[in-house]
C-alpha cells in the first residue's frame, strides 16, 4: 500500500471508532501536541537518559515503544543499539514519524506499524523491552496505561523490561484563598445573580495548574503506587485512606496531586517528578478543591481518604470522591465533607 492509501485506510478506521475515541486519537494528529511533549524537556530528557545511558541494557534486544508518536522513544532505543524497535500509534502522526525516521538513517532498524496496539499483530512473538510514555494528568486521565498493561501481557518476553516502571501519585493540602475565590466564589454573585448551580459544577471539575510550592501546607502522601510489572487493569480503580499533617498554621482550600516516575530497569535509577517542588512539566499539577476552608495548626491531622475510577460510559474519563476530616479540640474548627469530581 502507498503512504496515501494506508493515510486513507487509517482515517476510515479512526471514523469507525467510537465518539470518545476518535476524539482521543485525533488528538494526537496533529504535531502541536506532539511539540508540547517534545519541549517538555523533564519528561522527554529523562526517557533519553533512560534509554541512552543504558547501552548495556538495549544492546541488541527488541524493544516495542507503545504509542510511538513521533517516534522519539524508538529512536532512543536504536541510538542505544536496539536490534529492532518496533513502534506502534494509532493516529496518523506516525506517517511523519516513518519520514522522521527515514531522514534519520534509521529505517533499517524501526518498524512502526499504524493501528490499535490491541487490534495489531506485531513481526515479533515476544518483546525484550517495552518502552512507553502513558501518562496523563492526574496520572490515570485519558491515560493509556491500559494499553501498555495489554503489550506487557501479550508480548513481554519472561524476564523482560518496562521503561519506565514505577508510577507514584502524591497528594498534598494547599492554601489558594485567592484563586479558589476567583474560579469557586466567582458564582456566588455574578452581577447581583446567584450562579450557585455553575459554583457547584466549577468544584466538580478538578482544576489543571502549577501550584506554587510556597502554598502547599502539609507533608505530601502517596496514595497510589503502580508496580508496571505486576499491576493490572483492575488497580486503576482504588481507594486509599491517607492522612495530611499541617507543617505550619495556615488555612486549606484544595488537595493538590501529582506524580513521580521512575525507570528502576536502568544501571542507575532515572526518576522524574512532577510536583509543586520542582521543574515545570506539561502535566502541571491537579487541584481539587474543597468545599470548605480548613483552618489548621502545626501538627494537626486531616483524615483523608481519596477513591478514583475510570467512568462507567468513557473509560478515559475519571470519577474521584475524596473526602476529609479534621477533627480538632476545638470544636469551631471541626470540619468534615464528601467531594465528588469528574475528570473530563
Ligand atoms: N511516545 C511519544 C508519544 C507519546 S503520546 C513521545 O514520547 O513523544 C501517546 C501516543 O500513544 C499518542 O500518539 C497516541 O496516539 C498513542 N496511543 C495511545 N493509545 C494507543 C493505542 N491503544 N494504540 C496505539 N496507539 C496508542
Amino acid at each position: 500500500m502507498s503512504t496515501e492509501q494506508e493515510l486513507e485506510a487509517a482515517e476510515t478506521k479512526l471514523k469507525q471508532m467510537d465518539h470518545s475515541e476518535q476524539h482521543y486519537f485525533n488528538s494526537y494528529n496533529h504535531h502541536g501536541i506532539h511539540e508540547e511533549m517534545l519541549k517538555d524537556e523533564v519528561r522527554t530528557r529523562s526517557y533519553m537518559k533512560s534509554i541512552v545511558d543504558n547501552k548495556h541494557i538495549f544492546k541488541d534486544k527488541v524493544v516495542l515503544d507503545v504509542g510511538c508518536g513521533t517516534g522519539i522513544l524508538s529512536m532512543f532505543a536504536a541510538k542505544a543499539g536496539a536490534k529492532h524497535v518496533i513502534g506502534v500509534d494509532m493516529s496518523t502522526i506516525i506517517f511523519k514519524a516513518r519520514e522522521i525516521v527515514e531522514v534519520n538513517g534509521l529505517s533499517d532498524k524501526i518498524t512502526l506499524i499504524q493501528g490499535k496496539m490491541e487490534e495489531i499483530t506485531l513481526p515479533f512473538e515476544k518483546v525484550d523491552i517495552i518502552i512507553s510514555e502513558w501518562m496523563g494528568y492526574f496520572l490515570l486521565y485519558e491515560s493509556m496505561l491500559d494499553t501498555v498493561l495489554y503489550a506487557r501481557d501479550r508480548y513481554l518476553a519472561k524476564d523482560g523490561l518496562i521503561f519506565p516502571d514505577k508510577a507514584t501519585i502524591f497528594v498534598a493540602g494547599i492554601e489558594d484563598g485567592d484563586y479558589k475565590e476567583e474560579k469557586i466564589g466567582f458564582w456566588d454573585n455574578v452581577y447581583g445573580f446567584n450562579y450557585s448551580p455553575l459554583k457547584a459544577t466549577a468544584l466538580s471539575e478538578p482544576l489543571v495548574d502549577t501550584v506554587d510550592m510556597k502554598a502547599v501546607v502539609t507533608d505530601p502522601t502517596p496514595v497510589l503506587t503502580l508496580d508496571l510489572y505486576k499491576c493490572t487493569t483492575a488497580d486503576l480503580a482504588f481507594s486509599c485512606p491517607f492522612d495530611l499533617v499541617a507543617r505550619r498554621d495556615d488555612y486549606i482550600h484544595a488537595l493538590v496531586a501529582w506524580f513521580d516516575i521512575d525507570f528502576t530497569a536502568c544501571h542507575k535509577t532515572v526518576r522524574f517528578s512532577t510536583g509543586p517542588h520542582t521543574k515545570y512539566t506539561h502535566w502541571k499539577q491537579t487541584v481539587f478543591y474543597i468545599k470548605d476552608v480548613l483552618t489548621v495548626q502545626q501538627g494537626e491531622r486531616i483524615e483523608c481518604s481519596l477513591h478514583n475510577r475510570p467512568n462507567e460510559k468513557n473509560k478515559r474519563d475519571l470519577d474521584i470522591k475524596i473526602q476529609y476530616r479534621l477533627d480538632t479540640q476545638d470544636p469551631k474548627r471541626q470540619a468534615e465533607g464528601t467531594c465528588l469530581y469528574k475528570m473530563c
